[in-house]
């Protein structure tokens, strides 16, 4: 099971989105320089159907997207949960992860960033960064992370 620690409605995380991001304990990257710590436990609150049901009845309205910010120690989950999000909202469904590589699920998302957290090359904000953000574009992978360095320069 999943569990996250706190949820933020956010602007920049998605372009184009209003976004709900779920922050995903048990975190198993552990990169020098995390900037969020208090993820590396398996702590905070259960994160399943009836969780989400009443995240997005207080808050559905005001956004476009779900993000699960985390959940590489429980992939399966993940993309199962992105199911149940498709097939119950309107919702974009996005993953923030901090693996190298596309999930084989990649197909089930809408967003997926990729990419684990390296401090001397930045976050997604960084030209030199080596994450990248994708748009499933008819499957296949389109990668938006020029729009993080557009923002800035604007
Ligand atoms: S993936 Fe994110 S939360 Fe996990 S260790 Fe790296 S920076 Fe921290």
């Amino acid at each position: 099971m999943l569990k996250y620690y706190n949820f933020d409605i956010v602007f920049q995380e998605i372009p184009d989105e209003v976004t709900l991001a779920v922050n995903i304990t048990n975190c198993p990257h552990h990169c020098p320089g995390c900037h969020s710590p208090h993820l590396h436990e398996n702590v905070g609150f259960a994160l399943d159907e009836t969780e989400i049901d009443q995240l997005l009845s207080k808050y559905g309205k005001q956004i476009t997207c779900f993000c699960f910010m985390g959940g590489d120690a429980n992939p399966q989950e993940v993309s199962r949960l992105a199911d149940y999000l498709h097939k119950n909202t309107n919702l974009k469904v996005a993953w923030y992860s901090g693996n190298t590589q596309l999930p084989d699920t990649f197909s089930r998302f809408d967003y997926v960033k990729v990419g684990p957290y390296l401090a001397d090359r930045g976050g997604l904000n960084s030209r030199e960064t080596n994450q990248r953000l994708y748009r499933n574009q008819n499957g296949q992978p389109f990668d938006l992370t020029h729009r993080f360095w557009k923002s800035i320069a604007n």
